[in-house]
């Protein structure tokens, strides 16, 4: 697959001018392999019992390209601890500003949509929450055990970094989640300008405490492609996220969600996205979804039976 003349990984991903280059006036303007579905009626359904529940989703507030898809099959990735983050990431809509109060029965509404919507897997997300002493963790600890408890799914979190508080990552792994994923979402010569207030070192460490404190637990990150950085330095990531364990990789494209947010330095064909799949999968991952639309909750459930099935074989 990579062997002719010109592999295409020889070439940084920041690309010179090339057919999937934005010019100027085609920033705003997607190129064809990233067009959607139209709306299925379950859609309005999902949508009717987060309305009703008065839940957030990162589907909504992050404005992800795949909730016609995920929401007309039922799914959503359920958004805890408020919709105001405390960091100011370039990627991201999520609002920042001035956090809300924690809602406490809103474990017990996720629980109670989970089961609403019949789901026998649920990711469970939050924004970042530097202000509050524990980051969250006993909030989100509660929520997997409500949800647990109501539904008896299976419980993904996808965690912020608590900035690095020992303390409270290992409150969210007493919750024993059936994954712990947390991303890195970009190489670490990117980290000011995508990730400001993170460490990359420090995403690292919490990947590699969850492998020390509960080995058996997998894990998952994840890294968004279009920003400017290097088919090198995504090798190196990847390399780095399997030296402390990390089990299951997601990568996809990124997007901006407005134009005072960064902008996509490079849209990434599908077959690119298989060919460095590929190229990590080698590395040993269990699992490594790679392509266009792959978010980190993006089809999370299937994602975590195929891991469970290769670590069993
Ligand atoms: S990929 Fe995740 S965040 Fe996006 S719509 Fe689907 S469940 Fe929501």
């Amino acid at each position: 697959m990579f062997d002719g003349p010109n592999p295409p990984f020889e070439l940084p991903i920041v690309a010179t001018a090339d057919a999937t280059e934005p010019t100027r006036h085609e920033k705003r303007r997607l190129p064809r392999w990233l067009k959607r579905p139209l709306p299925k009626p379950g859609m309005y359904y999902t949508s009717s019992v987060i309305d009703d529940l008065q839940l957030e989703t990162v589907c909504e507030s992050a404005k992800c390209p795949n909730r016609t898809e995920c929401w007309s099959q039922q799914t959503a990735t359920f958004m805890i601890l408020g919709n105001v983050c405390t960091r100011p990431c370039g990627f991201c809509s999520v609002p920042k500003g001035k956090t809300e109060t924690i809602e406490l029965d809103e474990p017990e509404r996720v629980a109670e949509a989970a089961e609403r919507l019949g789901l026998r897997y649920v990711v469970i997300t939050s924004v970042t929450r530097d202000d509050l002493t524990d980051g969250g963790a006993d909030h989100f600890y509660n929520c997997v055990l409500a949800v647990r408890e109501r539904t008896g799914a299976q419980v993904e979190v996808l965690t912020p970094d608590f900035l690095g508080d020992k303390a409270a990552i290992s409150r969210v792994i007493k919750a024993r989640p059936d994954v712990f994923n947390h991303n890195t979402e970009t190489v670490p010569r990117l980290y000011h300008r995508v990730r400001r207030n993170a460490e990359y070192q420090r995403t690292l460490d919490l990947l590699a405490q969850v492998k020390d404190e509960a080995p058996e637990m997998p894990t998952k990150s994840g890294l968004m492609l279009g920003l400017g950085e290097t088919l090198d330095e995504v090798l190196d990531v990847c390399a780095d996220l399997r030296g402390v364990g990390c089990d299951m990789l997601t990568l996809g494209q990124y997007l901006a969600p407005s134009d005072s947010h960064l902008p996509v330095e490079r849209y990434l064909p599908p077959e690119e996205f298989n060919e460095i799949g590929e190229r990590v999968r080698a590395l040993g991952f269990s699992m490594v979804a790679s392509g266009p639309f792959v978010r980190s909750s993006y089809h999370a459930g299937e994602m975590a039976s195929e891991h469970e099935q290769t670590t069993c074989r």
